[in-house]
């Protein structure tokens, strides 16, 4: 009996795992199976000075399409293959989709255009990645674009590695820009340790321009200590004129958000290069 009751119980173990299994390995075979099936694509959403609204430089956005569950946001997919270990084949794959888009890009963005890219905090301590980067600077059009690696807050926990990673960027040439700033917490304190190149003022900071009569004060104080730091600044989700026009006339200096342009894919973007009045009637 016991013999019978321990094969038992070995056996539902055994289920029950081999359960729990297919459902945690889901996702992560789903995700190397898209970038098999070349579900994966990439957009670019226009940043542009605050002063005259040309671009200068575009944010590089990913997009799932998945056969059944159709557009699937990044929010969701990026923090499904942090968990399942599988960011830097994930981003591996966006530097090869940037690369395939490179030539096309370079014939209708000016020499000096950012490339804004959204790199993980796991990627970041990834072995590989020093390799990753150096293999997408040799992917890109030489002496053509030049890269704004846009991090967050909660990527800096280990500071002295941030900081020496940080340094090893600047001598590859590489810019930083911190993400959605202010939405983290000791993040003034970051601003001081580490050298940082773009400050990007999270959405929810421009949201709130044109909604009370006062508009925040905090938001006012981030702008004068930001520039004290010589840091420049991009306002995120800008999507309204008198936004723009708020964030212009307090110094910020870029601008990204619907009122400017929606992320497009490269199609849309060569059709906007040629007829600009077709892409930004908002403005
Ligand atoms: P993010 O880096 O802060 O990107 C800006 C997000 O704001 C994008 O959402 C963009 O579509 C959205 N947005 C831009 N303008 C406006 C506006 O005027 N109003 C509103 N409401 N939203 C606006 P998206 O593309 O859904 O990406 C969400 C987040 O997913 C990104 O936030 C970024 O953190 C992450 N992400 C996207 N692509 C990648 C990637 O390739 N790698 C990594 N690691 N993360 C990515
Ligand atoms: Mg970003
Ligand atoms: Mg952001
Ligand atoms: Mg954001």
């Amino acid at each position: 009996y016991a013999l019978l009751l321990g094969a038992m119980c070995g056996l539902l173990t055994g289920i029950l795992c081999a359960y729990v299994m297919t459902i945690r390995m889901r996702p992560g075979r789903e995700i190397l199976s898209a970038i098999n099936r070349e579900q994966f694509y990439v957009v670019y959403q226009p940043v542009v000075h605050a002063s005259d609204l040309h671009i200068g430089g575009v944010e590089v956005l990913m997009r799932w399409t998945h056969p059944v569950a159709g557009n699937i946001p990044p929010d969701a997919f990026i923090s499904f293959a942090e968990g399942q270990n599988l960011i830097v084949p994930l981003t591996r794959h966006l530097f090869a989709l940037i690369a395939k888009d490179a030539p096309a890009l370079q014939k209708i963005l000016p020499p000096g255009t950012k490339l804004g890219i959204n790199i993980s905090p796991n990627h970041l301590h990834a072995e590989s990645f020093k390799q990753d980067i150096r293999e997408l600077l040799a992917s890109l059009p030489e002496n053509y674009f030049s890269v704004v690696l846009e991090v967050t807050e909660r990527d800096m926990l280990n500071e002295k590695q941030a900081i020496k990673l940080f340094e090893w960027l600047h001598g590859e040439g590489i810019e930083i820009a911190i993400d959605d700033f202010g939405t983290g917490h000791s993040a003034l304190i970051y601003l001081e340790r580490f050298t940082l190149d773009y400050l990007k003022i999270d959405r929810g900071f421009v949201n709130a321009i044109g909604m009370e009569t006062v508009t925040s004060p905090v938001l006012d104080t981030v702008l004068t200590l930001t520039h004290r730091l010589n840091l420049v600044t991009v306002a995120e989700g800008v999507e309204t004129q008198e936004q723009a026009a708020w964030l212009r006339d307090h110094g910020v200096d870029f601008l990204q958000g619907y009122w400017i342009s929606r992320p497009l894919t490269l199609t849309q973007l060569v059709e906007a290069h040629n007829e600009p009045a077709k892409y930004f009637t908002s403005r």
